[in-house]
């Protein structure tokens, strides 16, 4: 009973903290002309690859409908953010990338999400790193109840095992503080 009530305080607390970050995304967006989608994407391909540049991989990293994405994709082609050219390793495939104007965006999107980095940092170390585990956790489970598609964690690797209660990357053949484990690495290789 006790552990149901918890299960569900997780789940509210959720609900508040996806409340939050969605304000704090329309605002952002907002002083950008964008839309949270739009923004979202350049976030996306600022940071990757992964993922694959191109809407078929986006629309499962971001779970919307690969239509949405297109749409949002061609916006941000008209607003000279990015560039479409065919893929030179799939010819049915179009490769996007940002352009100067694009990368500019996304850097002031990344400053003014640092904004929140910033809160998240006035927490104490060890607790910062409690709420990186337990996140973490909770996002291998989603991942694995299908809740979440696409989790390029450490808990959710191939190469992730623990020894003596610590983390291990049997990749990198090296143990893995809290602080080292990766939200989106690109050697990761699904369990
Ligand atoms: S390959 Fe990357 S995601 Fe996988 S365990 Fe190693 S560091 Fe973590």
């Amino acid at each position: 009973m006790g552990g149901r009530d918890v299960a569900a305080k997780t789940v509210d607390a959720l609900e508040r903290l996806t409340v939050a970050y969605r304000a704090f995304s329309q605002q952002m967006a907002g002083a950008q002309g964008l839309s949270p989608l739009q923004l979202q994407l350049l976030t996306v391909l600022a940071a990757g690859p992964p993922p694959a540049a191109n809407v078929d991989a986006l629309h499962r990293e971001l779970q919307v409908t690969q239509p949405t994405v297109s749409d949002a994709v061609t916006a941000l082609i008209g607003k000279g953010l990015v560039t479409r050219r065919r893929d030179p390793s799939d010819r049915r495939r179009f490769a996007l990338s940002l352009t100067p104007a694009g990368r500019e965006t996304a850097d002031s999107i990344a400053a003014q999400r640092g904004e929140l980095v910033s809160i998240v940092e006035t927490l104490p170390e060890g607790e910062r790193e409690t709420v990186l585990n337990s996140l973490l956790l909770l996002i291998a489970h989603l991942h694995r109840e299908g809740v979440i598609t696409v989790a390029r964690t450490c808990l959710t690797c191939r190469f992730h095992e623990m020894h003596d209660n610590g983390h291990h990357c049997t990749l990198l053949n090296t143990r893995l503080g809290t602080a080292d484990l990766r939200v989106n690495c690109p050697e990761h290789l699904s369990a």
